[in-house]
């Protein structure tokens, strides 16, 4: 039994924004897969919601005239990680969305909850982090475009206003163009699993393929919200691809993070994993790009 107040299904973006400022308690329900989860578990108990599902400024996948990447807020993880644009330019997000639930999740979920959902576990979140992506909120005075390096404030809370909506995740030509990533989810469980630690990275190197010239190390469940590791990625730019590198990575993000004890695994744990996942997620990420660290 979902005890739910009032649903509305709104008729485009601009409606859906209305609806939210005719009633301040109203809540934007998309896929719904965290939502009704909390509706059910009566900590959302009565809620007014405000569906986004399927609105066509909120949906498709595209790349506009200048190559950046715009994906609407209501596209599917599954779609996401099916669709060409993604796995020409971007396919360590469609391997990022991949590992999100199950496939039923994956069909339901958007990257838009996932992201609004402000939490540090979002699978899509630490790689995005990586892209220097831009969100574009709509609400009562039109689009703001936040970098999402700036949307998460603490745990669970965005800078996203009640009668803002999410319209798309965009991903401009220079973030993506000459990169390769990796995504690693440590979770109990492959499949149905939040993350314990989430930790993506991603490279561009020299033409030549022997030295790093820029590094993104983005990370989930690393603290409240997700992070990167800019004073690791900076100390690593510009130098020879070796295993002392890797190791340097390693210990560098340490001091960069601040994760903690939950039932899941202990702050120790997860500072293991921390180190070890971003060792493996880096020379994955140079591999692809076609480093080695044979010299
Ligand atoms: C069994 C199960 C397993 C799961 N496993 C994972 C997992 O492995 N990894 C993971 O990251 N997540 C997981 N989740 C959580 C969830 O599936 C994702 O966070 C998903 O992306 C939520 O998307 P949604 O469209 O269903 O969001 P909804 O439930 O509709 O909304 C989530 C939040 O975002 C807001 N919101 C949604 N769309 C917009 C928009 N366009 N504009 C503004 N606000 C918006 C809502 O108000 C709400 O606060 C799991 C959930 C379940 C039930």
């Amino acid at each position: 039994m979902y005890d739910i107040s009032k649903c509305y299904q709104a008729k485009d973006a601009a409606d859906a924004v209305r609806a939210l400022m005719e009633d301040e308690t109203a809540i934007v329900i998309s896929g719904g897969t965290d939502v009704l989860i909390q509706v059910r578990e009566g900590k959302l108990a009565g809620a007014s919601l405000i569906s986004v599902h399927g609105l066509p400024e909120l949906t498709g996948i595209r790349m506009d005239e200048d190559g950046t990447l715009v994906i609407g807020a209501a596209e599917t993880f599954s779609h996401i990680t099916n669709h060409p644009l993604i796995q020409t330019y971007a396919p360590v997000l469609g391997e990022a969305v991949d590992t999100v639930g199950g496939p039923q999740i994956r069909n339901m979920g958007t990257i838009g909850g996932n992201v609004c959902n402000g939490v540090t576990s979002a699978d899509s979140a630490s790689t995005l982090m990586t892209f220097d992506a831009v969100l574009e909120l709509f609400g009562p005075e039109g689009v703001r475009l936040v970098p999402v390096r700036d949307f998460y404030l603490s745990a669970k809370k965005t800078v996203r206003r009640q009668n803002e909506i999410l319209l798309s995740v965009q991903i401009p030509k220079s973030e993506y163009e000459g990169y390769t990533g990796k995504y690693i989810k440590y979770g109990k469980r492959n499949a149905m699993e939040i993350a314990t630690l989430g930790c993506a990275v991603r490279v561009k190197l020299s033409p030549d393929h022997t030295a790093l010239e820029d590094l993104r190390i983005g990370f989930g469940v690393a603290g409240p919200v997700p992070m990167r590791c800019t004073e690791t990625e900076a100390a690593a730019k510009g130098r020879k691809l070796d295993e002392s590198l890797i190791n340097e990575i390693g210990k560098g993000v340490l001091a960069e993070v601040h994760p903690r004890s939950s039932w899941r695994a202990t702050k120790e744990f997860r500072l293991q994993l921390v180190e070890e996942l971003v060792k493996r997620a880096f020379r994955e990420a140079v591999e692809k790009g076609g480093g080695s660290f044979d010299a």
